[in-house]
Parts: structure tokens; C-alpha cells; sequence
């Protein structure tokens, strides 16, 4: 079989205009500088190149550029985002990791057959399960087998369907594999993740990492809203199941979590870096939107025709509000009450704006309506075309340095390399 081993750790990065590569992969050597080996990743969906107009093969050669021109020597990937059977075609060239993406499949059951037999398979976990790590038992009833079965069967079959058409396609040429189940409406248990696990091991998918949906909300470009000791210990949960599952189920023994919508949960990163280092887990951390808005804060400290691009884009995601916001529907909680008027922002200068933008709690003009607006703003970039790619051009300096600190400093640091 042609996996492609991904290593403990790796970094989700999204470069919606192609021009970051260079300064994304700074921050991943500066880990390296200090002792840590990461991963990276490039990941777009197949939604953000819809959006864009751009295409999997220019990912493929920005990564490709940005590892030769810095001299990376390990591995690296770039994923197919959020794919499914309709869309996996469009990667099969230039991908070499495909998150499968079956969240539309949970809740549709699979056939009254498909199901029994499930149920019977996984009928020795029935009573109480103890597992390594926990501090209680799992009580498996029944009833607990069969309400996953009813609810990620089917999906989990699905993402089957999508493995077997990628293996097929790529032939001898090696991939890794995630299955994501985190744009769903309800989260997923440790219980069910044990099940699903489950599942994918029968369907022979050699998944590296998984993607569920954790409770609380894991807004685009915010920080967690949530209960951060329940997270805790559904986090610490999950890891010690991934690990029991590995065993049990004989999955690949590198198979981690991935945190998906990861850039910006400030509060949590203490959080998962002393549950990785208790479970001496690995993590794939998935950001796609954080890049975009460090070009847009880079824009507007420019000032001049940098800072005016930013307040279009402002002025125009306000108009199209309900157009841009529908894709993220799950990702993303914008009160629109709280979004500054277009006659107050003409007056801002770059700071202001800047400030308005950038994720930092304790500055008094930050506003995170107005940064999830941005967030989901990018078509409207997009659609400027050359206009908005040239100021990038011409801004290039300062708005690469913002990426790589912003990447390295406010993620990487606290997630990996704190005591
Ligand atoms: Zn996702």
C-alpha cells in the first residue's frame, strides 16, 4: 500500500493567493532552529480555490518553490482540504494527502445489514471498557454501538468510496490520509471516535489523522468559545482512545488528531501541549484563513493604496455579507450589531484598522465580528485580481515577516515548544 508517513507533528498552512509559501515555511525552520521537527502541509479546499479561481497545481508548485529556495531538506506535503468523490478529481495530480471530508454523510444510515453486522463485530466492547490513560471505564452498551453505526456508518463507507478512487489514481505515488468529520452541526464523543475508529480500520483506510468536531466552537480566525476544562478532558479523552484504537484495531501507529479551524485557540494551545506531552502524542494543527489576514493587516499598516484595498474589502464583505458568510455557516458566529459602519472606517487610519483586525485580546479595538467577516472575505480579494496580488508584490517585506511570526511566535511557540 502507498502511504505516505506524516510525521508526530505537522502544521496545517493556507496560502489562499499563492504568495506565502516562502514565508509559511520560515516559521517551520525557525522550529526546526530550535529543536523541533515539523511537518508542513499546504492545505486548500476545494471551496477556497472555487472561490480564489486557482487550482491545486499552483499550490503544488508554490510549495515546490518555497522548499528549494529555502533548502527544506524533510518532508512536506500538499492536501486535498475537504474533499469528497465530486471534488477528489481536481487533487489527484498535485495532492499527496487527502482529508476526506464525510461530515455530509453523518446522520444517514447505511443498510439494516451493514449495521448488524457492525454491531456483532464490535460486540466484545460491550460492558465496561477500560482503557489506558482514562480515569474511568467506558460503559458500552448495545444501544451505544449501534447509535454510531446508525450515525457515521454510512459516512465512514463513504470515505471508503473515496480512498479506494484516490488509490486507484495515484497508483505506486505515496499519500496520507485524514478523515475529517468537523463540519457537522454536534460533536463527536470519545465513545463514538472509539467506533469510528473502529469503522475505518474495517473499511482498510490507513488514516494518519482524524478530524473531529470538539465541543465548543472553533470559530474561523478566533479564539475557542467554550469550557476549557471540558475541552481538557475530551481532549485527554480522545488521545488516550486514538491510542487504544491504534492497538486494537491495527491502524497506522502514527495516527493523531487534527484540529481543524486550529489557528488562533490561544486559550487552548497551553491545553494540548501538556496533553501531547502526557500521552507523548503527535498533532496535526490545521490553519487556512490566519495567512490571509496577516496580508490584509500588512495592507493596511502599509497605508496608502495598501490600507484603501483593506477598507474596500471591508465595505464589500459588509454588502455581500449573507453571500460570503453561507460556505462558513458552521465556522463562524458574526454578530452583525457589532460590525463597525463603512462611514466610521473611512476615517480609520492603517493602526486603526490594523488593530481592528488583529487577534490580540487585551487592545481595546480589536473586534472579532469584524475579524470572521474578514476571515470569510477573501473572494471579494479575489475578484480584485492583479489590484490586490500586485500590492501584495509590492508590500511583500513587511507582510512576510507578519506570516512567519504570527505562524511561528502565536502558534507554534505555545503549542510545541512551551514546558
Ligand atoms: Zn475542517
Amino acid at each position: 500500500m502507498a502511504i505516505k508517513p506524516l510525521s508526530k507533528y505537522s502544521f496545517g498552512l493556507g496560502d489562499r493567493f499563492a504568495h506565502q509559501a516562502k514565508a509559511q515555511l520560515k516559521a517551520i525552520i525557525l522550529a526546526k532552529k530550535a529543536g523541533l521537527h515539523i511537518t508542513p502541509v499546504w492545505n486548500k479546499s476545494y471551496r477556497e480555490h472555487r472561490i480564489i479561481g486557482s487550482s491545486p497545481e499552483e499550490t503544488r508548485q508554490k510549495a515546490d518553490e518555497a522548499v528549494q529556495a529555502l533548502g527544506w531538506q524533510s518532508d512536506y506535503f500538499v492536501d486535498a482540504d475537504h474533499i469528497g468523490l465530486k471534488t477528489v478529481d481536481f487533487f489527484l495530480n498535485s495532492s499527496d494527502f487527502f482529508t476526506l471530508d464525510v461530515a455530509d454523510f453523518i446522520g444517514q444510515k447505511a443498510d439494516a445489514g451493514v449495521i448488524r453486522s457492525f454491531v456483532r463485530a464490535n460486540g466484545k466492547f460491550i460492558g465496561e471498557l477500560s482503557i489506558p490513560g482514562l480515569q474511568e471505564p467506558l460503559q458500552i452498551k448495545p444501544e451505544t454501538i449501534e447509535q454510531v453505526a446508525d450515525d457515521y456508518l454510512l459516512a465512514v463507507r463513504e470515505a471508503g468510496k473515496i480512498y479506494r478512487h484516490i488509490l486507484q489514481n495515484k497508483g505506486e505515488r505515496p499519500f496520507a490520509v485524514e478523515v475529517s468529520f468537523d463540519e457537522t452541526e454536534k460533536p463527536q464523543s470519545p465513545v463514538e471516535i472509539l467506533f469510528i475508529l473502529s469503522a475505518l480500520s474495517a473499511e482498510g483506510i490507513p488514516v494518519q489523522t482524524i478530524a473531529p468536531k470538539f465541543s465548543g466552537r472553533f470559530n474561523k480566525g478566533i479564539d475557542y468559545v467554550g469550557d476549557l476544562h471540558r475541552f481538557r478532558n475530551e481532549f485527554e479523552q480522545d488521545l488516550a482512545v486514538i491510542r487504544f484504537a491504534v492497538r486494537t484495531f491495527n491502524l497506522p501507529d502514527n495516527l493523531k488528531l487534527s484540529v481543524h479551524s486550529g489557528s488562533d485557540k490561544f486559550s487552548l494551545y497551553p491545553i494540548i501541549c501538556k496533553a501531547l506531552q502526557k500521552f507523548d502524542a503527535g498533532l496535526h494543527l490545521k490553519t487556512a484563513g490566519t495567512t490571509w489576514l496577516e496580508e490584509l493587516i500588512g495592507l493596511a499598516e502599509a497605508g496608502g493604496e495598501g490600507l484603501q484595498i483593506a477598507k474596500e474589502i471591508y465595505y464589500a464583505s459588509l454588502r455581500r455579507f449573507d453571500e460570503l458568510c453561507a460556505p462558513y455557516a458552521t465556522v463562524i458566529d458574526i454578530d452583525r450589531s457589532e460590525l463597525p459602519d463603512p462611514q466610521e472606517v473611512k476615517n480609520w487610519d492603517g493602526q486603526k484598522f490594523a488593530e481592528t483586525l488583529r487577534h490580540d485580546e487585551a487592545n481595546p479595538n480589536y473586534n472579532p465580528h469584524f475579524r470572521q467577516l474578514l476571515h470569510v472575505g477573501y473572494k471579494v480579494a479575489a475578484e480584485m485580481g492583479h489590484r490586490f496580488t500586485d500590492a501584495l508584490q509590492r508590500f511583500e517585506p513587511v507582510i512576510g515577516e507578519q506570516v512567519t511570526q504570527n505562524i511561528f511566535d502565536r502558534h507554534i511557540r505555545p503549542l510545541f515548544l512551551e514546558e
